[in-house]
């Protein structure tokens, strides 16, 4: 049992990237009830079903208690010192690059900063790339490419102020529901509020549509080139805006015209009804999700969207602009970190001179990274094949969600040095490691994360630490320091960390970017306690809202940039082997590989199982019986999966969630089906158009 606090501690969804505020009180009895915290922004007091079920995924009996290095119990002194040796020896006679750190959404930006700071600055290696880059990479590589900076413009308020919302491959209502929630009121208020889905499939979000468009996938960037031809031809751009603040628009404009309007599977009324429907309104939010960023032309497709919001002056007012949504709890703040093998931290980047010697001035560091690391798919490649040697891997379970997820298990289990950090040994990644450290979870870590719209929210600890188990930054840092580094990680308190990564970001707005939250580089102790969510920027001039309202942007020449774009289909194409496109998703009362979720029986009756959503007419043709089992194959894997017959997945796709997992094929491991294929750009996977065929399984 755990002791308890009386206090009602106000804290931060762990799920997904809505970032809803949350109370948890601890009753007394071991149990800790949970409410919306009704002073958050983000939620005003609303949570969906898997926030409210957080009271019911506290127990510790699954919980990893102590380190272990080959599956024995050890002390901290022999585990962090084991890691640093090995790390170290590796470094000395295979170089910098022959390292790497695997981390996650799920950390806090402290735990971030510290192993960005330990693998860039100190080990000298771009080599660490977080499970985000399965998430929303291309959203990042679209908006550095249009507004020179990784820059979400809006804010969720603006989803309830515009007359039309558009939501391009994003089930909102199951994968961010309290924002669904917001919507459908914001509907209910003004029934005149026009929703637009533009989906392959029909979802519970498409309920609450005005219009369903069913795309066919990777058509979108042919949808968003006919979308910019419409407003041209209908004179709706803002020729005042593209003149003073937009590069690249007769460009992108030629493009448009030129690429395959059919592409995208609609019809010609179709597209002209969406088309009429966007241009009419002034005020239009373009929301989009997985289904635009898991592609391997994804970021072609996030830029196709941005182009349009550019070419009108869409962005950056009230009720307008374009608005990618985050998967995790702290993906955005892994982006302004510098958790992606691609950037430096506070969006900083890792390909400018200038900036690697201010961060290195600034880290006084021996070394920094002086190329891009392996971004994920490329970095468990690497393990493969045996260029990487030692990988640390921090609260993320690759072995079921990397694509060709079957070759991963065999990159670790061919790696000379695993180290997981977890809360449970349980994970299919976690039985692979040398070393496993008893990290603190939800509830019983200090630190910050920030949510969709770049409210940076505190979350804080209720509980004690069970067992052994030890905040990942004070690990981290503690390897920093048997690495030689004592002094660069010399950390009692995250809020030392935080105060460290707000200078570093006074430095980053120094050089012109956006991310500066240098108005709290001198906070106290008791300050950063009390943080209250906020919105960045935040220093001495600026304190949150929009950005691009004013037509500036950070590009070299300050203005927007449009890019001229063709349309690609996914990289595979079904044949007669593989007849069916699969879509992988998520469910709504599933997180990730559930180590959380799945402790709430609850949660657990929503979807009890692995599924395969299939098309009656494909379920005939093949002889897939409703609610009997199927056996699904790739070129590169294979599951068993139950038949869900719907007519909501057209004909020829299929749709299977991603959560589940399993030593054998007899379950549901989906992402042992997904290639390994990456947006060029990006380096994010193709996760909604795999290939593949389904047949009665027979045991
Ligand atoms: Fe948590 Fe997301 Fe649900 Fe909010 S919407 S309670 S952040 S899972």
């Amino acid at each position: 049992a755990r002791p308890d606090s009386p206090a009602a501690i106000r804290t931060t969804c762990p799920y997904c990237g809505v970032g809803c505020g949350v109370i948890a009180r601890p009753d007394g009895q071991g149990a800790v009830r949970i409410t919306g915290d009704k002073d958050h922004p983000a939620n005003a007091g609303r949570l969906c079903s898997k926030g409210s079920a957080l009271g019911e995924t506290l127990a510790l009996d699954d919980r990893l208690l102590a380190p272990r290095i080959g599956g024995q119990d050890t002390d901290w002194d022999t585990a962090l010192q084991t890691v640093a040796d090995r790390f170290r020896a590796v470094i000395d006679t295979h170089g910098p690059d022959a390292v790497a750190f695997y981390v996650s959404g799920q950390l806090l930006t402290e735990d971030y900063y510290v192993a960005n700071k330990l693998m860039k600055g100190f080990i000298g290696s771009g080599n660490i790339d977080t499970n985000s880059r399965l998430c929303m990479a291309s959203s990042v590589a679209g908006h550095r490419r249009a507004f020179g900076t990784d820059t979400v413009p809006g804010l969720y308020d603006d989803f309830e102020l515009a007359d039309t919302v558009v939501l391009v491959g994003s089930n909102l209502a199951w994968c961010h529901p309290v924002l669904y929630q917001r919507l459908a009121a914001a509907k209910a208020a003004r029934p005149d509020m026009t929703v637009i889905t533009v989906d392959p499939r029909r979802t519970a979000t498409s309920d609450l549509a005005d219009l369903h468009l069913s795309i066919r996938p990777g058509g979108d960037v042919a949808l968003f080139n006919a979308l910019l031809v419409a407003i041209a031809d209908q004179g709706a751009m803002d020729a005042d805006f593209i003149a003073e603040h937009v590069d690249g628009f007769p460009e992108a404009l030629r493009a448009a015209r030129a690429d395959d309007v059919t592409a995208s599977g609609l019809t010609a009324a179709e597209i002209a009804q969406f088309c009429a429907l966007w241009i009419r309104s002034d005020t239009v939010v373009t929301l989009y999700s997985q289904g635009v960023n898991q592609s391997s032309s994804g970021t072609d497709k996030v830029n196709a969207i941005l182009n349009c919001h550019l070419a009108t002056g869409r962005i950056g007012h009230p009720g307008m602009g374009p608005f990618s949504i985050t998967g995790q709890p702290n993906a955005m703040g892994g982006r302004e970190v510098g958790g992606l093998a691609n950037m430096l931290a506070c969006h900083l980047d890792i390909e400018n001179a200038q900036h690697r010697a201010a961060v290195q001035t600034f880290w006084n560091a021996p070394v920094i990274a002086g190329q891009p690391g392996l971004k994920a798919v490329e970095m468990f490649k690497a393990v493969g094949d045996g260029r990487i040697k030692a990988i640390w891997i921090l609260h993320t379970n690759p072995v079921v969600t990397l694509p060709d997820a079957d070759a991963v298990r065999a990159a670790l289990a061919g790696c000379d040095f695993v180290v997981v950090s977890d809360v449970t040994g349980r994970t299919d990644t976690a039985r692979l490691a040398h070393v496993l450290l008893p990290a603190t979870g939800w509830g019983e870590k200090d630190g910050t994360v920030t949510n969709s719209e770049r409210c940076i929210s505190r979350q804080r600890a209720f509980l004690p630490a069970p067992g052994q188990a030890r905040a990942d930054w004070a690990m981290l840092a503690e390897v920093g320091q048997r690495m030689g580094h004592a002094q660069a990680f010399d950390y009692a308190a995250p809020a030392e960390i935080f105060r460290e990564y707000a200078a570093l970001s006074g430095v980053a707005g120094g050089l012109g970017l956006d991310f500066d939250i240098s108005g709290l580089a001198d906070c106290s102790d008791a300050d950063y306690d009390a943080l209250e969510p906020f919105r960045w920027p935040l220093n001495g001039t600026r304190s949150g809202g929009r950005f691009f309202g004013d037509g500036r942007f950070f590009t070299p020449s300050g203005k927007g940039r449009m890019l001229p774009l063709t349309s690609r289909a996914p990289a595979a194409v079904p044949s007669a082997d593989f007849p069916l496109v699969l879509n992988t998703g998520r469910v709504r009362d599933q997180w990730h590989t559930m180590t959380r979720t799945a402790k709430a029986s609850r949660l657990n009756a929503h979807m009890a199982e692995p599924y395969l959503e299939i098309h009656p007419q494909d379920a005939q043709a093949l002889g897939l019986e409703p609610a009997t089992l199927a056996r699904v194959r790739s070129p590169v894997g294979q599951a068993i999966l139950r038949v869900l017959v719907s007519d909501k997945v057209q004909p020829g796709q299929v749709f299977a969630p991603m959560h589940w997992t399993g030593e054998t094929a007899s379950a549901g491991r989906i992402d042992a089906l997904v290639a390994g294929v990456t947006d060029p750009v990006s380096g994010q996977p193709e996760s909604k158009a795999a290939i593949c065929q389904a047949e009665p399984f027979k045991a």
